[in-house]
This record gives C-alpha cells, sequence and structure tokens, in this order.
C-alpha cells in the first residue's frame, strides 16, 4: 500500500520525495523504536541525515544550502514524518527559525550565522513560547532593551526545540510598550546559546516526539551586539506571521506522515487478525473505518499540498496555511484513533507502532500555533 503516492507531489520536488524515503527506510524507520524508548537525542541519525544532504537544504544555495523550495521540503516531510515523528523533528529543527534571517537578514548575518548552519556545521532553534503562554505572539513577556551598541534581553522561552543543543536560537522579544501597537512591540535576534546569561535545560520527558528534545531558557542581561537584530525594530510579530504560513504547510506534512502511518499499521493488522472465524477486515464496519481513514487523508493531503501551492505564490497564504495546519494534523489524529481501535488490546503494547504514532499525534495540533488560533486564523483572513 503506498499511501504518499508521488502523482500529487510537483515533478520538482519528486526527486527529493525518493531521496527522502531512501533514507526514511534507511536510518528513520529501523531506529524509531529505541529511539522512542531512549529518549535520547539521535545526533548519530541528524549526522547521517546531513551528510545525504537533507538537513538544512532550505537554506539558498549562495549561502551554502540546496535552495530547497517548499514543496521540496513537503515531501521529504511526509516521508520523514511517516517514519518517524520525534527523528523527524529533530532532523527539521536543524534549521528551525534559520529561514527567517534568509528572508530578512543582512548579507553578513547570513555569512556568520546562515552559512554554518546550511553547511551543517551549526544547528538553531527558534526561542518564541514562554512559560506563561505560546499562543498569544502579542502577548509575550521577554525584553531585549537597547543599550548602546547592545541589546540585553531578559525573560523565560519554554519548550524550544534544540534550546540546549543548538549553537545559537532566533529569540523573539519585546522592544516596545505601546499599548496601541500590539503588534509593533516585538523584534528578532539572533542569540549565541554560549551568551553570558543565556542557559537552558532539557523540559521533563514526553509523552511523544520522544527523540526530538526541548528546552526551557532562562536570560538574565543576555547582552547581544545589536546588529543581531533581524530585520528593523518592532517588525518581529510580522516577520514570524510570514514564517510561521511557511511552517504551518510543512506542519500539515508531520500531520500527512503519521496518519499515513496509521493507516498502513491499521490495514496491515486486519488483513492479519482473524475473529469470528474470519480475518477482521471481512467486517463491513471495519472496511468502513479503513474507507473513512483513507477519505479523510486523502482529503488532507489535497488541501495540504494546493495550500503549498498557494503560500509559495503568497496567494492568501495565511488562510491556506492554516487550513493545512488544521485539517492535517487532525486527520493524523482520525486516523490514530481508529488505527488503535483496530488492533484491539494490542493497540495499548508499547512496543507496538500504533501506540507510538497514537502518542505522536498529540503534538503537532498544538505546536506552531495551536488548531483553536489556526482557526481563528481561517475565519479571520478568509479571502473576501
Ligand atoms: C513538542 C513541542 C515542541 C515545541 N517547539 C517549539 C519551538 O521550537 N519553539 C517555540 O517557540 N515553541 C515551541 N512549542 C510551543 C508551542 O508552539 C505552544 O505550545 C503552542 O503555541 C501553544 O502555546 P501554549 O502551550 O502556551 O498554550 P496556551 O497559549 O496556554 O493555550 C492553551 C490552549 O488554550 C486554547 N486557546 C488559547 N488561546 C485561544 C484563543 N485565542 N482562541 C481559542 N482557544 C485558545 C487552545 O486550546 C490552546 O491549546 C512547542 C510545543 C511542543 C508541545
Amino acid at each position: 500500500m503506498e499511501l504518499l503516492d508521488e502523482t500529487i507531489v510537483p515533478e520538482s520536488a519528486r526527486g527529493l520525495k525518493a531521496e527522502a524515503r531512501a533514507f526514511a527506510d534507511e536510518w528513520i524507520a529501523p531506529n524509531a523504536a529505541e529511539y522512542y524508548e531512549s529518549g535520547e537525542y539521535p545526533w548519530e541519525i541528524l549526522e547521517a541525515g546531513m551528510d545525504a544532504g537533507l538537513v538544512a537544504q532550505d537554506v539558498s544555495e549562495a549561502y551554502g544550502g540546496r535552495g530547497l523550495s517548499l514543496s521540496q521540503l513537503l515531501a521529504i516531510t511526509e516521508e520523514f514524518y511517516r517514519a518517524d515523528a520525534g527523528i523527524a523533528l529533530t532532523l527539521q529543527l536543524a534549521s528551525f527559525g534559520a529561514e527567517i534571517l534568509q528572508e530578512h537578514g543582512t548579507d553578513e548575518q547570513r555569512e556568520t550565522y546562515l552559512r554554518p548552519v546550511a553547511e551543517n556545521e551549526q544547528i538553531t532553534g527558534l526561542a518564541v513560547s514562554e512559560p506563561d503562554g505560546g499562543s498569544d505572539l502579542a502577548g509575550m513577556e521577554a525584553t531585549a532593551e537597547r543599550d548602546g551598541d547592545d541589546y540585553v534581553i531578559d525573560g523565560e522561552k519554554f519548550w524550544i526545540g534544540n534550546g540546549v543543543e543548538a549553537d545559537w536560537v532566533t529569540l523573539y522579544a519585546k522592544t516596545g510598550d505601546d499599548p496601541n501597537n500590539r503588534y509593533g512591540n516585538y523584534s528578532l535576534f539572533v542569540v549565541p546559546t554560549d551568551t553570558d546569561g543565556y542557559e537552558a535545560e532539557h523540559i521533563p520527558e514526553k509523552m511523544g516526539f520522544r527523540a526530538s528534545k526541548q528546552a526551557r531558557i532562562a536570560l538574565e542581561g543576555a547582552r547581544i551586539p545589536a546588529s543581531n537584530r533581524i530585520g528593523p525594530e518592532g517588525a518581529g510579530f510580522y516577520m514570524l506571521a510570514e514564517f510561521f504560513n511557511y511552517g504551518r504547510v510543512i506542519v500539515g506534512g508531520h500531520g500527512l506522515g503519521l496518519a499515513a502511518a496509521a493507516i498502513e499499521e491499521a490495514h496491515e493488522f486486519v488483513h492479519d487478525r482473524e475473529a469470528f472465524g474470519r480475518t477482521v477486515n471481512e467486517f463491513q464496519a471495519v472496511q468502513h473505518d479503513l474507507a473513512d481513514m483513507r477519505t479523510e487523508f486523502e482529503a488532507a493531503r489535497a488541501l495540504n499540498w494546493r495550500a503549498a501551492d498557494r503560500v509559495e505564490n503568497n496567494d492568501d497564504a495565511g488562510f491556506w496555511a492554516a487550513m493545512a495546519k488544521v485539517k492535517s494534523t487532525e486527520t493524523a489524529t482520525f486516523c490514530a484513533e481508529r488505527a488503535m481501535q483496530l488492533h484491539g488490546g494490542q493497540s495499548v503494547l508499547a512496543e507496538n507502532r500504533i501506540s507510538r504514532i497514537y502518542r505522536d499525534v498529540r503534538i503537532p495540533v498544538i505546536y506552531e500555533g495551536a488548531n483553536d488560533i489556526q482557526r481563528n486564523l481561517i475565519y479571520g483572513q478568509t479571502p473576501k
């Protein structure tokens, strides 16, 4: 059964899709269970992904990357997440947020910070969310105060992928206090993780995505040069919103890969398992479950690939990206839930792939903006 069939993928992305499938088969799928259990950071697989030219390669060729397009990244994403979500997230977080520097940074910033990421010498993270809330981007409390030629950053960040492992993070902080311009109060900065006053620790064990690591970051008087600000002061919210349009199409791909994995597992199980003297797939109710899962999956995939095209062409990008994220990630939760039921008691054995998928699907409905927030965006940005 080939759920991630290539006919919906633009021709320009099919080569990358094949590369990603081969890598996922060799490196991700066979190691998924082990990393899930240990919760270790999969350095070895990250390095193999770098060697294969599949990590941080959306950076343009001018700065050492392959200049992969959104469609090419989405094609890779579906394949990686089908194999294992936690390892896949680690592979993709290696350049998380660096895309903002590519889009809005100066040539000097790109040479200094972006090139080492594209050349796989450094890894990054994006530090936006805080302990008291991640949904209200105009309510974050970490501050960056200008002091001569520097900014001094204070506050806390939470849930930050690679907050411990990264060489630098793109950090979102408050630089203004104008109550009439809530969205103009924030800026983005490159913050090297060896800056004095930057302290990161891993957050406690998660129920899913166990091969990826997130951190709590405490910033106390962390001083960085003003030249590390990305784009104009006060433009952080808008740069982030633009970046999230791109990211949400990719997170839709997280859902698609997970949904495909759930369907595969359910299909295989019910064709093998016997009850009442026949294989379980012979019951019409079971066939309807499989039919519903497949229908939802195909609908989500069609929407997600359409959204990729719209976002690439900057055509009502926010609206399409939010719809793709909601539909694909919720299709993953739906398919995983049905697949669990079809596995009966086998579903709850930790060693079975379906139980891993079931725990993983709870996470993409939250990150990159909880789906409730996406629904606000879909309504608010519906083209007139
Ligand atoms: C595994 C993982 C990895 C992550 N990686 C990163 C990362 O690398 N960088 C980063 O910055 N963040 C990261 N996050 C944080 C993530 O983006 C936030 O968890 C998310 O934005 C939600 O924020 P919150 O958890 O603070 O929920 P809150 O903002 O406290 O919201 C809680 C719930 O309230 C509801 N709600 C809130 N506001 C509204 C509203 N306006 N309308 C309707 N309902 C609403 C929603 O149901 C929401 O889920 C990660 C999270 C996880 C779980």
